[in-house]
């Protein structure tokens, strides 16, 4: 069977070099905000070209915490889209402002800037671009806007781990952008994990307190904070798994330029090809097909996995019907 993720087949040094982390984890008798930790943020931040990571609990968080360290919350609006993972919009939630869904336009699925558009109102103080699938694309041009409207932008890179566009990598188009390292993503971990990017000093202190119960110095809290802390053993893995990150891209980047050289069936459309190659990190290579479920079967039966991704946009979630969104409607 050909899985969509398949861990047990991975190389046997990573492996070897995960044990490895662990083990030096179990003997430094150290386990939550320590060496590992630090060191890994040292080498994300860098990676991403960066000033600073915060390690947090899960994407989830990371998202959560980007919003309020920026001052967002109760009374604000946020601008997402509705075709993610609901944990983009459940952190809108979580950070008490008020989610409100923008379309996504029909080659990318990514956030269309005319939807966004419409949506702003005299509330609207931030937009939650999700570089889905792995592509970073218009960016660059959804910061004009929010710099232009004063709004914030806080970029949802849990699918696009180092993707680039024009040069500038996933999370340094905002001031403050989050990253999830839930197993199955790019770059995971084995078990739950996220990070906050920033390249201002003061955002990434307020964001490592705000993870830390709002702890400014040991048992001194000047404000409310949560619990979502990046651990040894986690942020250890992460760096064993970081060093294999550029070889296990290029290969996505590989497998993905057969399917956009070799698909052509007139039922399946293809997203649009990258403007560059850098700019896609293929997180997953979704098409749309007009025969859905005979496809999957098909795959099925040649012991291929598949999945719908996303089967139900945030919407059509039992929370979320009566959700804020574009006064022109959504697509779906
Ligand atoms: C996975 C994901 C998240 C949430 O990350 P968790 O670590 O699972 O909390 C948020 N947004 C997007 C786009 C995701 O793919």
């Amino acid at each position: 069977m050909i899985l969509i993720n398949d861990f047990k087949s991975e190389p046997a040094d990573l492996r070897q070099a995960m044990l490895d982390a662990m083990k030096r984890v179990l003997d430094s008798g150290w386990y939550i905000l320590g060496k590992e930790v630090e060191a890994f943020e040292r080498e994300w931040a860098e990676a991403c070209s960066t000033s600073h990571t915060v390690g947090v609990g899960n994407g989830l968080d990371a998202i959560e915490i980007s919003l309020r360290t920026l001052g967002n919350g109760p009374g604000d609006e946020v601008i997402t889209t509705p075709i993610t993972a609901i944990a983009t919009v459940l952190a809108i939630v979580r950070a008490g402002a008020t989610p409100v869904l923008a379309d996504v336009d029909e080659s990318a699925a990514l956030l269309s800037l005319d939807s966004v558009a419409r949506c702003v109102t005299t509330k609207t103080r931030a937009v939650i671009p999700v570089h889905l699938y792995g592509q970073v694309r218009g960016a660059a041009e959804l910061q004009r806007f929010c710099s232009s409207h004063k709004l914030e932008l806080v970029e949802d890179c849990a699918q696009a781990h180092l993707a680039e566009e024009a040069g500038e990598v996933a999370g340094s188009f905002s001031r403050i952008a989050a990253y999830s390292f839930y197993p199955t993503k790019n770059l995971g971990a084995l078990g739950d994990a996220g990070a906050i990017v920033t390249a201002e000093t003061s955002l990434a202190k307020r964001a490592s307190r705000i993870r830390n119960y709002g702890q400014s110095v040991r048992y001194v809290h000047p404000e409310l904070g949560v619990n979502s802390r990046l651990d040894e053993l986690q942020a250890a893995i992460l760096r064993a798994r970081l060093k294999w990150l550029p070889e296990f891209t290029a290969r996505r980047r590989r497998i993905a330029r057969r399917y956009f050289d070799e698909l052509s069936n007139p039922l399946i459309t293809l997203l649009s090809e990258p403007l560059e190659p850098s700019s896609h990190v293929y997180h997953l290579f979704v098409i749309r097909c007009a025969r859905r479920e005979a496809l999957q079967r098909h795959l099925e039966v040649q012991a291929i996995q598949s999945l719908v991704h996303y089967p139900i946009p945030v919407h059509h979630q039992e929370p979320f019907r009566q959700i804020a969104r574009d006064p022109k409607g959504l697509r779906t």
